[in-house]
């Protein structure tokens, strides 16, 4: 059944994240050769648009206002709240980001319509849509189906594959207006933290360290490792309470869900709460100095040892392949 499905483009600091291209292939499937619609909100973000259809998007509608400068539940769900209005949408994916899952329950609320939120994968089984969603802090994997009003969900970074761009594409790109009132809270500036490299939450390869790193200084080694190969730099919350790095780098059930195609944790232990955020990673590497350690347990490649020397000399060999 063919079915017209609205994908939302998440923007941060002017350009579209990954995730709204993995969005994008989703939203293909969800189509089941219908119409896919990029969806854009914010204040100057009509730029963006082509890239959307560069990546599969049939069409994008945009909503500008400078209400929607920075992400506010109440702005963005008015914002999209018009979009669907306008378009009748048998399907909605979006990322399943901070943005995503703030802002994913709401619109479906609103719409009186489920959610599936998480997903992992999508496909047609059996004349079926099929959801693919990790539960059980990702021991076990539920399958869903909608039967019964929007089909909405919201997909976990890195698992979808993106589809190939193809700057040939060309669509349409047209504007909704909103009315965006009644905002209880305006966010008049967003002040970063100053991070050093690749997003942890879309990193292809990431590099994590544990109490076993021991200080914030324990961390450059990692970081070194990280930098050569191009990933980012994750940590267990041992490492954050211990004030070794700052709690942004925190992977696991508290901290961020992430699934890398590469994950090498250095000195951590695999505490039932750190595996909740790395176990279905594609490639797990662990380097610890206790054979017993239960993240032996989930990882793909062990090395017993200790981090301080294995972690330079992974560095050293990477760089020669570099070369
Ligand atoms: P440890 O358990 O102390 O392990 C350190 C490891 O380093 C050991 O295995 C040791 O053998 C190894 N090591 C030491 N020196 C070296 C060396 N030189 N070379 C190699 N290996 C070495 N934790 C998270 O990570 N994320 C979460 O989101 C999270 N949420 C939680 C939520 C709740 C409600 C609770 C109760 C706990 C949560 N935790 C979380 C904490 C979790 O239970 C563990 O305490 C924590 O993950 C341990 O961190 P760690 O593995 O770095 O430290």
């Amino acid at each position: 059944m063919a079915r017209k499905v609205l994908v939302l483009g998440e923007v941060r600091d002017g350009a579209l994240r990954n995730v709204s291209f993995e969005a994008i292939a989703a939203g293909k499937t969800i189509a089941e050769g219908g119409e896919v619609v990029g969806v854009l909100l914010g204040d100057s973000v009509t730029a963006l648009a082509d890239k959307l259809i560069h990546y599969g998007a049939d069409r994008v509608v945009v909503v500008e206002d400078p209400k929607l400068k920075n992400y506010s539940s109440d702005g963005f769900s008015q914002a999209f709240l018009a979009v669907v209005e306008s378009e009748s949408p048998e399907g909605i994916v979006f990322g399943h980001t901070a943005l995503g899952k703030d802002l994913s329950p709401k619109v479906a609320s609103r719409l009186s319509t489920g959610l599936i939120s998480d997903a992992t994968g999508v496909e047609v089984e059996g004349g079926n849509l099929v959801f693919t969603r990790p539960i059980y802090s990702g021991k076990a994997f539920e399958k869903k189906i909608v039967t019964d009003g929007i089909i909405f969900a919201s997909i976990r970074p890195n698992n979808i594959p993106s589809l190939e761009a193809d700057e040939s594409r060309s669509g349409d790109v047209s504007s909704v207006s909103a009315e965006i009132k009644d905002l209880r809270t305006i966010i008049k500036d967003v002040v970063r933290k100053a991070t050093e490299g690749v997003d942890l939450s879309e990193a292809k390869i990431i590099v994590s360290g544990g109490r076993g790193v021991k200080s914030a200084d324990g961390f450059e080694p990692l970081k070194e490792l990280a930098a050569v190969l191009g990933g980012a730099v994750g940590a267990s919350r041992g490492a954050c309470d211990a004030d070794y790095c700052d709690y942004s780098l925190q992977i696991g059930q508290t901290g961020k869900v992430v699934t890398p195609d590469l994950y090498i944790a250095c000195g951590i232990s695999g505490a039932i709460q750190h595996l909740a955020g790395m176990s279905n990673s594609k490639v797990i590497v662990a380097i610890n100095k206790d054979p017993e350690a239960n993240i032996f347990k989930v990882a793909d490649y062990g090395i017993v040892g200790d981090l301080f020397e294995v972690v330079p000399l992974l560095t050293e060999e990477f760089k020669k392949l570099k070369v």
